[in-house]
């Protein structure tokens, strides 16, 4: 079924123990499409500037990615500069460029509207709530934030997280936005807002995975090589929703959620063994199929 995203595409430059990459495709929108694309069908909202590389919107297409909702406009593609220390769990922003974003009032082509998932990805909280003002009432809304956003926009990103049923943060943005260090106790305060569910990305320690009544951890997938964490969170995100849009509109179960937690997880592990989208744009179907068992081989254990 169908999955409609609004998020960032980007150019980065970023810099890890591991190497330096200048002005490669990236954004929230970019990663999460990408890694839904496996298990969905996916509608893209988002603006790019005319320097963004045709090439990468055709081979969002080629993926069967609706690009309808993408615009090109006059002026330059946001663009975000960050690093990484031997800590890859924290990026570190150096400078963020909305530029095209500054005056992106999306319109949604009339097919999108009624979208039963939704994923409100990483991008100004005003144009999360724009988006939500233009569907009918999807079966599920995600939402994903940044601390550029917590500490830039509180209002409106409060008042999105509140029309939300499910929010994807990442273990330091749940702690600043909730005020609270433990994430159980962060967890609560957010599902008191109005979401049913948390996750939390810990990075190399996993997921959390949080409803009234309910916890699920997952471990991420240890891997010898990891070049750039950038996109990970997207990429999780991507799988995971990805993955409830793929169940065909059933009622979904808690095993249907922790499952998505485990494509989310899979997929991910793919994105950080390269640079920029360059893993996650030649997967197989069977490549992340076999990490899925790969996963439950490593939790596997017997009483
Ligand atoms: P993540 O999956 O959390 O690693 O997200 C990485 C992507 O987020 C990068 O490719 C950036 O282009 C994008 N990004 C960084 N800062 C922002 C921001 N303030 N708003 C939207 N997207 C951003």
């Amino acid at each position: 079924m169908s999955l409609l995203v609004v998020g960032s595409m980007a150019f980065d430059s970023i810099k890890s123990p591991f190497g330096e990459v200048e002005k490669v495709v990236g954004g929230s929108a970019t990663y999460f499409s990408l890694a839904a694309s496996y298990l969905a069908q996916v509608r893209l909202v988002s603006v790019v500037g005319k320097d963004f590389p045709q090439e990468i919107i055709g081979m969002l297409s080629s993926r069967s990615i609706d690009t309808r909702g993408l615009k090109i406009a006059d002026g330059e593609t946001f663009r975000w500069k960050g690093y990484y220390e031997y800590d890859l769990n924290t990026a570190h922003t150096v400078a963020t460029e909305l530029n095209v974003f500054r005056d992106f009032a999306p319109v949604l082509p009339e097919e999108y509207r009624t979208s039963p998932y939704l994923f409100l990805g990483n991008i100004d909280p005003r144009l999360q709530m724009d988006i939500l003002a233009q569907v009918q009432r999807p079966k599920l809304v995600a939402l994903d934030t940044m601390n550029y956003w917590i500490e830039n926009s509180p209002g409106p990103l409060r008042e999105a997280i509140g029309k939300s049923d499910i929010v994807i943060f990442n273990e330091s943005e749940i702690r600043e936005i909730s005020g609270e260090y433990n994430l159980v106790r962060a967890a609560r305060k957010v599902m008191g807002w109005g979401p049913a569910r948390v996750v939390i990305k810990r990075g190399e320690y996993g997921v959390l995975h949080l409803s009234d009544g309910t916890m699920f951890a997952a471990p991420a997938y240890p891997l010898e090589t990891i070049f750039d964490p950038t996109g990970a969170g997207d990429s999780f995100a991507g799988g995971f929703m990805g993955y409830l849009a793929s169940r065909d509109g059933s009622e979904l179960s808690e095993m249907d959620y922790r499952l998505a937690t485990m494509y989310g997880s899979a997929i991910a592990s793919f994105a950080v063994e390269a640079f920029s989208t360059d893993r996650l744009q030649n997967l197989s179907p069977a490549d992340i199929a076999e990490r899925v068992d790969a996963f439950r081989a490593l939790t596997e254990f017997q009483v």
